[in-house]
């Protein structure tokens, strides 16, 4: 029978007459970072698969079985093993919102009232995520970054369009180049930071402002458990103590600087992709070109590790940190913000990180006279990036910023 795979797209042969986690074992691939389709459905890994079958095995991203769902009893679709639990198509849709509807009343995201930016990448998480809020009832709309990465960026922008198309929302579309006249792969070659570190940077700044413009009381992203998982590793391993403390599904709103919540940190990355195809989303499949060999997908594979041998590792990892952990970390980091006196937005410094990021990439100058700090180095850069990161910052940053 025949097998695609994707990322990289190839076909390979295999015999049929057996298992979906048969065929995924001759592989090498982990059921828990794999979607099996067959003909527009999601196959669990106790399916029987026939020789003449065709399947697609998709990365994240999962699996599922001859299971019944735990809700109604009807034919499984999907399989959650850190659950113990299978779900149908219904059930696994309410399973996941209600997941969210969890997040959003725990750290009190935010209301009925509220107008939420979802910041929308094209890829599984973010446009399930929108999907998710504009099926609860909240007033969302979405942002599209284009980052101006060649066919990548591209392909994400019109699935971004593609999902408003009968949708009672709007996207909102800043690009990068057009707005600050660097695009991602300049910046990685012109400045001093890693093409990641820049990239982190110029999307939490433009998320903050594109939301502050237009009058959003929240920011949404569609970081995972997962992600917020491998983040969280990778801060442990550091001992990145204000990382760690920083590391929260809400960050509150201060001067200037918008609220910004992650309302899918309560589910998997495998979720999410068995969301956004059953609500036939589509979405990007590919990875960002420019993140091989990134530190974050090596502790996200070694979570999965983990989480193959003991189904819910990463859960525990990350939300057992949010109930005992974080306390422990808190701190009262009170450093004062002031308008960045290039662009308005707040920095402790005199220009923000962005704006002197900015600076270097374009071989600009930053008008005034010096006050000691050189661009892109300031003492500045560590607090603003803590005041605006709501993830941990690639170390590239953090080692310029301890200087
Ligand atoms: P990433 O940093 O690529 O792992 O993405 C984390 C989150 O940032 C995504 O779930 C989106 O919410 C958001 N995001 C990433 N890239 C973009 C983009 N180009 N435009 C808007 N939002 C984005
Ligand atoms: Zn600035």
């Amino acid at each position: 029978m025949k097998v695609r795979l994707r990322n990289p797209d190839r076909e390979v042969e295999v015999a049929g007459g057996r298992k979906v986690h048969q065929v995924l074992g001759e592989l090498g691939i982990n059921p828990d970072t794999v979607l099996v389709i067959r003909e527009r459905e999601l196959l669990t890994r106790e399916e029987r698969l026939d020789e003449a079958d065709e399947i697609e095995i998709r990365p994240v991203i999962s699996g599922g079985s001859g299971m019944k769902c735990r809700r109604c009893k009807a034919p499984a679709v999907v399989e959650l093993r850190r659950h113990n639990a299978a779900f149908c198509h219904d059930c696994f849709v309410r399973h996941v919102r209600e997941q969210v509807k969890r997040a959003i009343a725990a750290f009190q995201m935010f209301g009925p009232e509220d107008r939420v930016l979802v910041a929308v990448s094209g890829g599984k998480d973010s446009l399930a995520l929108w999907d998710i809020l504009l099926e609860l009832g909240y007033r969302a709309d979405g942002l599209y970054l284009g980052l101006g990465i060649g066919g990548y960026s591209s392909r994400s922008r019109d699935l971004a369009r593609t999902f408003v198309e009968g949708r009672d929302t709007h996207l909102v579309e800043v690009d990068l180049a057009e707005e600050y006249g660097f695009d991602v792969p300049t910046a990685g070659r012109k400045g001093s930071r890693s093409t990641c570190a820049v990239c982190g940077l110029s999307k939490r700044y433009v998320f903050n402002r594109a939301a502050g413009d237009r009058g959003y009381d929240v920011v949404a992203t569609g970081h995972n458990l997962d992600d917020e998982a491998a983040t969280l590793l990778g801060n442990t391993l550091r001992w990145q103590t204000e990382y760690i403390a920083r590391q929260f599904p809400v960050l509150p709103a201060e001067e200037g600087l918008v609220r910004k919540v992650k309302p899918l940190y309560r589910l998997s990355e495998h979720e999410t992709a068995a969301y956004a195809f059953l609500r036939s989303i589509d979405y990007v499949v590919e990875e960002c070109p420019l993140v091989a060999g990134n530190t974050q997908l090596r502790y996200k594979e070694a979570m999965n590790q983990l989480e193959a041998g003991s189904p819910g590792t990463k859960a525990q990892f990350f939300l057992n940190y949010l109930d005992r952990g974080a306390p422990l970390f808190a701190t009262q980091d009170a450093a004062e913000l002031h308008p960045c006196e290039r662009c308005g937005q707040p920095t402790t410094g005199r220009f923000c990180a962005f704006c002197r990021a900015r600076e270097q990439i374009l071989g600009e100058q930053l008008e005034g006279p010096s006050t000691g700090d050189r661009p892109g180095e300031g003492p500045g850069d560590r607090e603003l990036v803590e005041s605006m990161s709501e993830e941990v910052l690639p170390e590239e940053i953090y080692r310029r910023v301890r200087g």
